[in-house]
């Protein structure tokens, strides 16, 4: 990799996040299918359909810039799913799986608002305002997801896997 100018770091950072966003556009799927209760399913699938949108928009930051859209490997994302994949696969009880389910998602919401941040700030710094604009709109949407996934938890989820009732 050479990062000789502010250009080629913010070029990396968007294709790092394409990669990331191909791979989580895949794994929200089996997490919605993985999920027991009806809230925390809805939020994954409705989390699919932003993703697929954070796509395009990516796909327009890559115009934007004048390069490809090809994805750039990232392990960081590899591995956070990889965590996801065993939590989707574990046994147990129905609310200490979404528990579970959830904690791995969230890990996947701050994963990507601090690559969208940083990407956010190098345009900024390099006077880029749409795709500034394009990227913080994303940076929003993880924002939000992630604050559902933690009211979720907190008032929902958390309180029944502690008590340890199995139905959801
Ligand atoms: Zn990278
Ligand atoms: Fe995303
Ligand atoms: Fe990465
Ligand atoms: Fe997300």
């Amino acid at each position: 990799m050479e990062l000789n100018s502010m250009k080629d770091l913010l070029e990396h950072e968007v294709r790092d996040i394409l990669y990331a966003e191909r791979k989580i556009v895949k794994a929200l799927p089996k997490m919605a299918n993985a999920a027991n209760n009806q809230e925390l399913k809805q939020a994954f699938e409705d989390h699919l359909e932003e993703t697929r949108g954070q796509i395009e928009r990516l796909e327009q930051v890559c115009e934007q810039l004048g390069i490809g859209a090809r994805g750039e490997k990232c392990e960081a994302i590899e591995g956070i799913l990889e965590e996801g994949e065993e939590r989707i696969k574990a046994k147990g009880d129905d609310a200490v799986l979404d528990a579970a389910l959830i904690s791995a998602a969230q890990r996947v919401e701050h994963y990507e608002m601090a690559a969208y941040g940083s990407a956010r700030a190098f345009a900024e710094a390099l006077g880029l305002t749409e795709v500034v604009n394009l990227l913080q709109e994303t940076l929003d949407e993880e924002g939000k997801a992630d604050k559902t996934l933690n009211k979720l938890a907190k008032n929902t989820i958390n309180p029944m896997a502690a008590e340890g009732a199995a139905k959801v």
